[in-house]
């Protein structure tokens, strides 16, 4: 039954309205779409909540009623009814045309449920036409403690105004439904739309509510009653008709539950189907390439290195793919874990792909593998090891010569090594033993690409994730689910720290001077430096690569590149090789400004965000950044990750102009306090909306995770998780389960994979 069309149970129009305004097809739908929150009878709806454009529902009581007549048009008179209801703090104006004759229910004093599109008129909210009903029967009979309000004269005022024939009046259905609904203690307020309001839609679920049978149970018996959890009609009887704030509870308990549960099922059966696909077992042989690598490796690998070294090594000994996500903190070594990797793959005679978010990253991966290889990468040519490999580069922007050899490369197999940016992704692009796929900075990929690369091995290749920034367990358990996961989390030794201030340009504008001095003198003492402006600027239209997006307050435009550089080279910075870096530039010329500074020949970088991810050069040491809060949390953390990698101290400062006291200066003074990547990746978190986290396709779309949070559900996320593994690793096929795989189903259809595939 919760298959069936709406329209089985609702009339034609609203079944439309349901369908195309909604997103509601089915009676389960219709179930699953749940109050957004609950009216306490005699409670009024707090008015500063609301927001622009929002349809709205609101119990509140009207305070002033006036009508006035408008101008006419066309002749014909007009008049407009002005209602103002209020919270007891709050106010919100209600406006009617030429409907006067409503003035005689709308009568100051009265509370009721209003419902209609939140609109702005003169500075002010208010909604226009709403729906209403009303809820006492007179000012006076139903509000013991609200004495009636002088409002008589602009009643009797509007009174001359009027002259127009009334309207259609509401139509009774509708005022059933709502006395209904006035019935219960708590009104559940829905999810509404333009002609289909809040009581409208409670009427459509009580009409499947009262039918409801038996319905089957996603969860198993035997955990639903371990856990406490209520049955699934019971639950959508709850949700929707409670009586008590403990019944909206309970039911939310469960259906939290049922999300997570169905989410983490999808991912352990992902998790079982990687680990049954055949692979090819790849072992670093004695007195091969890896070991020749890690007697000439300049350091001692930290612990957490060589622990999480050895769990891939084991990882790719064995005949199934490898899927695993290796997170870390910003400057933690991770490349030289995959590079590691990548090693033992070739030794056992097959080639690794590493695939880079940007070109500067791929190029700069290119550069720091082949130097940290050094001759191991130079096979056949004068003073390479015979026993050695080689390395390809292959990013979008090569020429025509250049792409052709390294794609010869890959395809016969001569380099061992192919490092590139989504090009590698390219149909063309064939490898001779493709045995691991090593993906950095994965926040910048979905795993459609991911896959894509794997496709390319004649059976799937061992993949690796590499994170860009920690990630909070929940995400790691959700977004990143279907990996297992390895922690790097201890900085390699003797990497100084990095020391962060806030500089207020608002209240301090000598502090930025001072800002500058700072660098001056880093670059005096022999270092390096960053300067981050959020936007590239110029006179071209703005590109791609200027992510800000259009500010709703119209502040003043940001800080851009090619503004700041010019004024630093004339000004602050005057006599330092100061040059630009920013996604607009030809890839050669990215390249060459990136060699000459990590060569030490340029003494500061003025730079977008094209620096953000993984850029390594440990002589530099001081990096401001200009407009900091029009950054994201784990943004600024990895930008300022790009210091402090050397002996030498590192110093951020984050310029803003906005002033203390604000939720935006607070998220800036939280990333100055700790260079934990883990907290603040919390802190990001919390400032961000679900559909950020969870990916592109959450926002606005229906999707089958409508309760459950992974702001908040830590706990339960952890307990499906754990739940969804016993249930999978008993039976893969869920063949004991079939309530359990028809919501699987339902689940990947509504979310067309997408939930999963965009990270
Ligand atoms: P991230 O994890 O942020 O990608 P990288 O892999 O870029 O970090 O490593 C940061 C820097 O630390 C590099 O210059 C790298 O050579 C260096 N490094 C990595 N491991 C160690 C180690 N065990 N000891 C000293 N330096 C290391
Ligand atoms: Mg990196």
């Amino acid at each position: 039954m919760l298959g069936d069309p709406v329209r089985t149970v609702v009339g034609e129009r609203t079944a439309k309205i349901l369908r195309t305004r909604l997103d509601i097809d089915t009676v389960g739908d219709l179930l699953r779409h749940y109050p957004r929150r609950y009216a306490e009878r005699g409670e009024l709806t707090d008015l500063a909540s609301l927001e622009l454009d929002e349809f709205v529902t609101v119990m509140a009581k009207i305070d002033t009623v006036s009508l006035r007549p408008t101008r006419p048009t066309r002749g014909r008179k007009g008049s407009l009814l002005e209602v103002v209801v209020t919270d007891g703090r709050g106010r919100l104006r209600l406006t009617f045309f030429n409907q006067p004759w409503r003035q005689q229910e709308l009568l100051a004093g009265r509370v009721g449920l209003f419902s209609g599109k939140v609109s702005v008129f003169n500075g002010k909210r208010q909604l226009t036409h709403p729906d209403y009903v009303l809820v006492s029967v007179s000012a006076d009979s139903d509000e013991p403690d609200g004495s009636p309000r002088p409002d008589g004269r602009d009643a009797v005022e509007a009174g001359e105004a009027t002259g127009l024939e009334a309207e259609a009046d509401l139509d009774t259905e509708t005022v059933a439904a709502a006395a209904a609904a006035f019935a219960r203690a708590l009104i559940p307020v829905y999810p509404a739309t333009q002609g289909l309001n809040s009581w409208q839609i409670a009427k459509c679920v009580g009409t499947v509510l009262d039918t409801l049978e038996d319905l089957p149970d996603p969860l198993p018996g035997e955990l639903r009653a371990r856990r406490g959890l209520v049955s699934l009609p019971q639950a959508y009887r709850l949700i929707h008709r409670p009586d008590s704030r403990g019944d909206v509870e309970a039911a939310h308990e469960r259906l939290v539950f049922e999300e997570a549960f169905v989410l983490q099922v999808e991912l352990a059966r992902r998790r079982a189907q990687t680990a049954a696909l055949p692979a090819v077992a790849r072992v670093a042989r004695p007195s091969g390439l890896l070991e020749a690598f890690d007697a000439r490796l300049a350091f001692e690998l930290t612990a957490g290195q060589v622990e999480v070294g050895k769990v891939i090594a084991d990882d790719l000994a064995r005949p199934h793919p490898m899927h695993r996500l290796l997170q870390g903190e910003v400057g933690s070594g991770k490349t030289v874990v995959a590079v590691r990797a990548m090693l033992a793959v070739v030794d056992s005679g097959g080639q690794a792909a590493l695939l880079a978010p940007t070109e500067v990253l791929a190029q700069q991966h290119f550069r720091s593998i082949g130097a940290m290889l050094g001759p191991l990468a130079e096979r056949g040519l004068l003073g390479g090891t015979d026993s050695g490999t080689r390395l390809a580069l292959l990013t979008g922007s090569l020429g025509t010569a250049a792409r052709r050899q390294a794609m010869l490369d890959a395809a016969s197999g001569d380099a061992g090594i192919v490092i590139g940016t989504h090009a590698l992704l390219q149909e063309r692009v064939g490898f001779f033993d493709l045995g691991l796929v090593v993906v950095d900075e994965q926040h910048r990929f979905g795993v459609e690409q991911r896959a894509a690369l794997s496709a390319k091995g004649a059976t799937p290749p061992h993949v690796l994730v590499m994170t860009a920034t920690p990630i909070p367990r929940t995400v790691a358990m959700t977004v990143f689910g279907d990996l297992d996961v390895s922690t790097l989390t201890e900085l390699p030794a003797g990497r100084s720290s990095i020391t962060t201030h806030v500089v207020p340009a608002g209240e301090k504008p000598h502090y930025v001077q001072r800002a500058w001095q700072r660098v001056r003198e880093e670059v005096a003492a022999g270092h390096q430096g960053y300067v981050v402006c959020p936007r590239i600027g110029g006179v071209e239209a703005e590109g791609p690569g200027d992510l800000e997006p259009v500010d709703e307050e119209q502040r003043r435009p940001s800080v851009a590149v090619l503004d700041l550089a010019p004024e630093l080279v004339r000004g602050a910075l005057a006599g330092l090789r100061v040059e630009v870096l920013h996604g607009r530039m030809p890839p050669e010329a990215k390249d060459d400004v990136m060699r000459r500074f990590a060569a030490g020949t340029l003494d500061v970088l003025v730079a977008t965000t094209v620096i953000e991810v993984g850029v390594d050069v440990p002589n530099a040491t001081v990096m401001v950044v200009m407009d900091a809060d029009r950054f994201g949390v784990s943004q600024l953390h990895q930008l300022r990750g790009r210091i402090g990698r050397g002996s030498a101290p590192g110093l951020a400062l984050l310029v803003t102009e906005i002033e203390a006291g604000s939720a935006a200066r607070a998220r800036l003074e939280a990333v100055a306090e700790t260079l934990d990547g883990f907290v603040l990746s919390r802190v990001d978190l919390q400032t961000r909306r679900e559909g950020d986290v969870l990916g592109a396709s959450q926002a606005g779309k229906r999707s089958s995770l409508r309760l459950l949070s992974v702001l908040r559900d830590e706990q339960v996320i952890a307990d499906a998780r754990s739940e969804a593994a016993d249930v999978v690793g008993a039976d893969a096929e869920l063949a004991a389960h079939p309530a359990l795989l028809a919501a699987l189903d339902a689940y990947l259809d509504a979310e067309r994979g997408d939930y999963l595939e965009k990270a």
